[in-house]
């Protein structure tokens, strides 16, 4: 028999790395001995081959996934006076990426999915308004159909912050094709990582394809010509095989993911609150959060029973010094604050093994059931 399980990791980067060793040294030679280390063939291919895994006519390597989001931006016009609705429970980037283009970010309200409630959407928008960011929290999609006709209807865009939802999709169409632009990450933690940092813009809008591709590149048409003030944002060779040999494991590890979060619906929707998909959503889930009561001493426990877990944010973003400095206070977003203390992500990852998910199946159940 095997021994019991006594420890359950978060991140499984080291197990990643065991798996795939002999094909990571290989990229490494290959691209090594090659001698071309950035803006090389193999950064064109990525671009080529993702553009087809998300259905869009372009995409662009960059240097992370914050910068994506910049870039999209900075490549829209947007800019000092303007506003950007973002929701109030993402990860910091998302306001962070507004206010480096010198634009406002504007908070919104959530639903119980952790996204953008569409119908708190208009409250927030004024003639200021510029474009809405929809995050697809926890790798699943926003409301587009309900976020893209609120944006018609006040003559703004939708720019997707798809960071966290890489093959995810709305009835049935991939994310990063259903708004202006999709932004994407490639964090070690992301669904498809890269070694260090690194993301990729996805457009089928030619003008933002070559304003981005000019931005990212010192504003350079040719080696010699500046037509525009830019700098460097670009995907590095290396990382740009790594995303290649990883885009082909993707729909494998994906399906895995898929499978970890249906055993530990199964075996929790009778005790915690989880993320059921709907109808018009294919989930990736980046992280699989459920929604509890007593989730510190649930935390603590997990612990005391090996199980390592992270909180999705533990501070709404409206409650950030910088989003304070702008007047938000406490109260502003109730459902976010509300979901705030109640969500936890479990471990989820492509080789999280099934003695660990009924470990922590197991763990939850018996701290519900304990008291
Ligand atoms: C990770 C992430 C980003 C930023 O990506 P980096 O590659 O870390 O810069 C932006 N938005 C969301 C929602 C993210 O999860």
């Amino acid at each position: 028999m095997d021994k019991p399980v006594n420890k359950v990791p978060f991140v499984g980067l080291d197990r990643q790395f065991t798996v795939y060793e002999d094909s990571y040294l290989e990229i490494f030679k290959r691209v090594g001995a090659s001698g071309w280390w950035v803006m090389a063939p193999s950064i064109e291919k990525f671009e080529t081959e993702m553009a087809a895994y998300c259905d869009t006519k372009y995409a662009i390597g960059v240097a992370n996934g914050t910068d994506a989001l910049v870039l999209i931006l900075k490549a829209l016009g947007i800019g000092p006076g303007d506003e950007v609705v973002v929701p109030a429970n993402s990860f910091i980037a998302s306001a962070g990426a507004v206010a480096v283009v010198g634009a406002t970010p504007v908070f919104a309200e959530v639903a119980t999915d952790l996204n953008i409630d569409p119908a708190e959407l208009t409250k927030v928008m004024t003639p200021k308004t510029k474009a809405i960011m929809a995050v697809h929290l926890t790798g699943r999609p926003s409301d587009m159909n309900a976020l893209n006709a609120i944006a018609e209807k006040h003559g703004v865009v939708v720019i997707e912050d798809a960071a966290q939802a890489i093959g995810a999709k709305y009835c049935d169409k991939k994310v990063g094709g259903l708004g202006v632009a999709g932004a994407f990450s490639m964090h070690p933690l992301k669904n498809l990582n890269v070694m260090g940092d690194g993301g990729f813009v996805t457009t089928s809008d030619s003008n933002l394809y070559k304003k981005i591709k000019s931005l990212q590149n010192h504003g350079l048409a040719s080696r010699e010509d500046c037509i525009e003030w830019g700098w460097n944002s670009r995907l590095d060779a290396l990382q740009a095989e790594i995303a290649s040999f990883h885009l082909s494991l993707l729909d494998q590890w994906t399906q895995r993911v898929r499978d970890v979060a249906q055993l530990y619906s199964e075996g929790l929707s009778d005790v915690v609150c989880i993320p059921k998909e709907r109808e018009y959503e294919f989930n990736v889930y980046h992280t699989y959060v459920i929604l509890c009561d007593r989730r510190d001493e649930l935390v603590t426990y997990l612990k005391s029973r090996g199980i390592d877990t992270a909180i999705h944010y533990s501070i709404p973003i409206h409650l950030q010094k910088p989003a304070f400095d702008q007047g938000y206070k406490e109260g502003d977003f109730p459902v976010t604050e509300e979901m705030a203390r109640k969500m936890v992500s479990l471990p989820i990852y492509p080789t999280l093994k099934n003695d660990e998910i009924n470990h922590v199946i197991a763990s939850v159940r018996s701290f519900y059931q304990a008291t």
